[in-house]
């Protein structure tokens, strides 16, 4: 059976995944600031450090997949801690574990989001996050609103994972992208309860073509697929599971 890592699995999406990889038989590594294998707080260098280290120690023969998980909602505070947990936490473990990955022709799944589209690729902070300077963006997210943060986080993280897909391939390591609608965990939850984005948000979910909104494991079981032998040579793809809501807005983009 495989060996996995993923962070954020102490709550929904990666709760979910965890439970179905294990259910499976794989072994799973969590890292998550509340509990987990790892404890680690990944909006930090030396959070993201202590949890690649945590990774290593415990896969010293490669690890089967790497799922970076962990984010934070629009509505999370100070906006500049969107910037570095959806963004720098992201590139910075999934750059210290390549090799780790690489050693068995393993793959990522960055879990992106349907809103990221809404994202310019030319916004000044998506820009920032795609140079590499996290204090330059963390400092114009915080001239900015909580969605712009999240949108624009998840668009610059798509918008590198697709960027480095063929430098990854050569190395042996297959990236791809979930992009989920609104899924009811806990994130949800957060935004759902938020005075001036929770009701924009309930319109928004509303508004699915196919109804509703996800349950964590709609999301997971994706993510599993992605990651194991029967989606072997899909590789860099960005999978839409929001229940067509990308398709309505933006139906001849894809
Ligand atoms: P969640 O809040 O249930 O889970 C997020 C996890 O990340 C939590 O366990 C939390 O403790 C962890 N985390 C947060 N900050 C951290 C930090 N600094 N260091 C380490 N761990 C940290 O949310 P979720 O909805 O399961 O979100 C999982 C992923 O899915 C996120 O990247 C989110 O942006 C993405 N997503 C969620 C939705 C949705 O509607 N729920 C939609 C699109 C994308």
């Amino acid at each position: 059976m495989g060996v996995f890592a993923l962070t954020g699995g102490a709550t929904g999406i990666g709760a979910a995944l965890k439970g179905q990889l294990l259910a499976q038989g794989e072994e799973v590594i969590s890292v998550d600031i509340r509990e987990g294998d790892i404890v680690a707080d990944l909006s930090t260098t030396e959070g993201r450090q202590a949890a690649v280290d945590g990774i290593r120690e415990r896969a010293p023969e490669g690890l089967d997949g790497f799922i970076p998980c962990a984010g934070l909602p629009p509505v999370a505070r100070p906006l500049s801690l969107i910037a570095s947990v959806n963004y720098f936490a992201v590139v910075d473990t999934v750059a210290g574990l390549r090799d780790l990955i690489a050693l068995k022709r393993g793959s990522v799944v960055i879990v992106s989001s349907n809103s990221a589209p809404m994202a310019s690729a030319g916004d000044p902070f998506v820009q920032a996050c795609l140079a590499g300077d996290e204090a330059a963006a963390r400092a114009e997210v915080e001239t900015r609103d909580g969605h712009t943060a999240y949108a624009g986080s998840k668009r610059a993280i798509t918008m590198w994972m697709r960027r480095n897909v063929v430098d990854y391939a050569a190395a042996g390591v297959r990236l791809n992208a979930v992009a989920p609608g609104i899924t009811m965990t806990p994130l949800a939850e957060q935004v759902f309860a938020d005075a001036e984005l929770g009701q924009a948000m309930k319109d928004f979910g509303e508004m699915t073509p196919w109804g509703g909104t996800a349950q964590p494991d709609q999301i997971a079981s994706v993510i599993r697929f992605l990651l194991g032998p029967d989606a072997g040579f899909v590789c860099g793809a960005v999978y839409f599971v929001d229940g067509g809501t990308d398709a309505m807005l933006r139906n001849d983009d894809f």
